[in-house]
């Protein structure tokens, strides 16, 4: 600041490389746990999908959302977490370190802080860490292939994930021979082996795990009595109506074009 006098050790300061995100561009911070493969069998997480755990993911996206500025929209599967901050942010001048470490650390300590919330007495045995990247996208079609990607990844790991441990879990293989069975195999030959064999079908199995978790910001119209006194009247109970807007979670198709029809403030022109 400017009362402080500048020291001769101030030029170190000119070592600070420019990272500014490039104007007009969407920001995307992913982040993803590290070496949860390990944590989830540490902490006990069920196979394939464990509730607790996606339920503090998504309450720390939530907690990620409502303490940084200018995110319109996450989205969630596994151990990872994709931010979008809006096109005309100018948080933090576009840093990108600053932007992805705020993410990255305000979703780690959230991690840790609202674990009981999801775990009960069962104990975060170390503390757990999230990586992150930043990467930019020019227009609203490269933004939507992003989103899409990684949904798409969410379906082909979860398809894959749901017959392994169905094989493991209810048809007796070990896990060596349920991972031989479907080595080679397509979606179809996958859903084809839940369908026939288990009389399981895929797209009955639940959304949150087939689809992951998108957040958005929703408008809600609220409203509160409060007790008032005009001058020279009686003290009396107005409803008063405004407009708050809060988190919301989906667990719906983001590939497509209905979720961004029903949603057209989400992306800018
Ligand atoms: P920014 O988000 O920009 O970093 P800031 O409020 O964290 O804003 P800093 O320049 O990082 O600003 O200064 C940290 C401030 O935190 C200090 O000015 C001081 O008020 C407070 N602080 C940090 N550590 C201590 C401490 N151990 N004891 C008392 N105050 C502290
Ligand atoms: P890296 O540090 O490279 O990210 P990783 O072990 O975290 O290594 P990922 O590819 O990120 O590898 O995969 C995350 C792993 O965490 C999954 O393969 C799965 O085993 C586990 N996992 C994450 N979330 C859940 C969950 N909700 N239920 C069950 N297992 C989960
Ligand atoms: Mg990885
Ligand atoms: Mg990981
Ligand atoms: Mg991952
Ligand atoms: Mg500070």
């Amino acid at each position: 600041s400017s009362n402080m006098a500048k020291s001769k050790f101030e030029y170190v300061r000119n070592f600070e490389t420019d990272d500014t995100c490039l104007r007009n561009c969407y920001i995307v911070v992913r982040l993803d746990g590290r070496n949860f493969h390990k944590f989830a069998e540490q902490h006990k997480f069920t196979k394939p999908n464990d509730n607790r755990a996606l339920g503090l993911m998504s309450r720390s996206a939530h907690s990620v959302m409502e303490e940084l500025e200018d995110i319109v929209i996450a989205y969630g599967q596994s151990d990872e977490f994709s931010f979008v901050f809006k096109r005309t942010s100018t948080w933090f001048k576009r840093r990108a370190s600053k932007l992805m470490t705020h993410v990255t650390s305000q979703f780690s300590s959230s991690y840790v802080f609202y674990w009981r919330e999801f775990f009960g007495d069962q104990p975060l045995l170390f503390p757990p860490s999230f990586d992150g990247r930043v990467v930019l996208y020019p227009s609203n079609r490269n933004l939507r292939d992003y989103l899409s990607w990684r949904q798409a990844d969410c379906h082909i790991n979860n398809l894959y994930n749901t017959v392994f441990w169905t094989l493991v879990q209810k048809g007796g293989l070990t896990t060596v021979q349920a991972e031989d069975r479907l080595k080679g195999t397509l979606a179809a030959d996958k859903n084809e082996i839940l369908f026939s064999e288990f009389d399981i079908n895929y797209n009955n199995e639940s959304a949150l795990h087939r689809k992951g978790t998108t957040l958005i910001w929703e408008k809600r119209d609220e409203t509160v009595t409060k007790r008032m006194k005009l001058p020279d009247e009686e003290e009396k109970d107005v409803p008063v109506t405004r407009s708050r807007r809060r988190v919301q979670a989906y667990h719906c198709d983001i590939i497509g074009d209905e979720f961004w029809d029903k949603h057209p403030d989400i992306l800018e022109d």
